[in-house]
């Protein structure tokens, strides 16, 4: 496999490379956030190794660029010295993939990263919720069975609240990840989420896209309180 690892630490990135290596994989190595996403983006990997707790940018905030700017399908591991509940949710919030606590089996390692880059392999990852899914790579989009047709905008506003989701995405982290500086027009947010909800619920009888006056946005199937 091809692997990127993003680790600020030399002495875990060396025994990781080290171990990798001799088990036939070609690694890269960034050792801030900053060069791990210019690698990640311009070259094609397996799966990414990366490390929550780096200087300059976070493993959470260049998860989040990697899918919601770079919008990379990219298998990501993350690693983190913390087994808190809200460090896991911040790393699947972000876009992870899977995640291991330090310190960690270096065969563990390498186990897990092989599952992913065959999921990766497999035709994407398919997000969803209650009875509406959307493939990330051929980007098809489901509800009850039926396909839907979703404007370019709209179905990346669709795939950045699916990944958070029940997770409420705020006005401001949505602007963010669509627009980088800001929308081109102040309504633009709310006319792609009228265009959105159009498409996924004004069929069905049970509303998936929530509006939070004042707070943001939120995809939550109705058992998910
Ligand atoms: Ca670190």
């Amino acid at each position: 496999m091809h692997l990127l690892l993003i680790e600020d630490s030399q002495d875990l990135a060396a025994n990781i490379c080290e171990h990798l290596e001799a088990r036939g994989h070609v690694m890269d190595t960034a050792g801030d956030g900053v060069t791990g996403l210019h690698l990640a983006v311009i070259n094609k990997y397996d799966a990414i190794i990366l490390d929550v707790g780096l200087p300059g940018m976070d493993g959470f905030a260049l998860c989040r660029k990697l899918r919601h700017e770079a919008h990379s399908p990219v298998p990501v591991l993350m690693l983190t010295a913390r087994d808190t509940l809200q460090d896991k949710l911040g790393g699947f919030g972000a876009g992870a993939d899977d995640y291991l606590v330090k310190p960690f089996a270096l065969q563990e390692l390498e186990a897990r990263l092989q599952a992913l880059a065959r999921r990766g392999q497999a035709g994407g990852v398919v997000l969803s919720v209650g009875d509406l899914s959307v493939n990330t790579d051929t980007l098809q989009v489901r509800r009850g069975g039926v396909d839907l047709t979703l404007a370019p905008t709209a179905l990346k506003l669709l795939i950045l609240l699916m990944r958070a989701s029940p997770r409420v995405v705020s006005r401001s982290e949505i602007e963010m990840a669509m627009w980088g500086d800001g929308p081109p027009e102040s309504d633009a947010l709310r006319t792609h989420i009228h265009a959105l909800r159009a498409a996924i619920d004004r069929r069905f009888p049970v509303k998936l896209l929530h509006t939070l006056h004042g707070i943001g946005y939120q995809i939550r199937a109705p058992d998910a309180e």
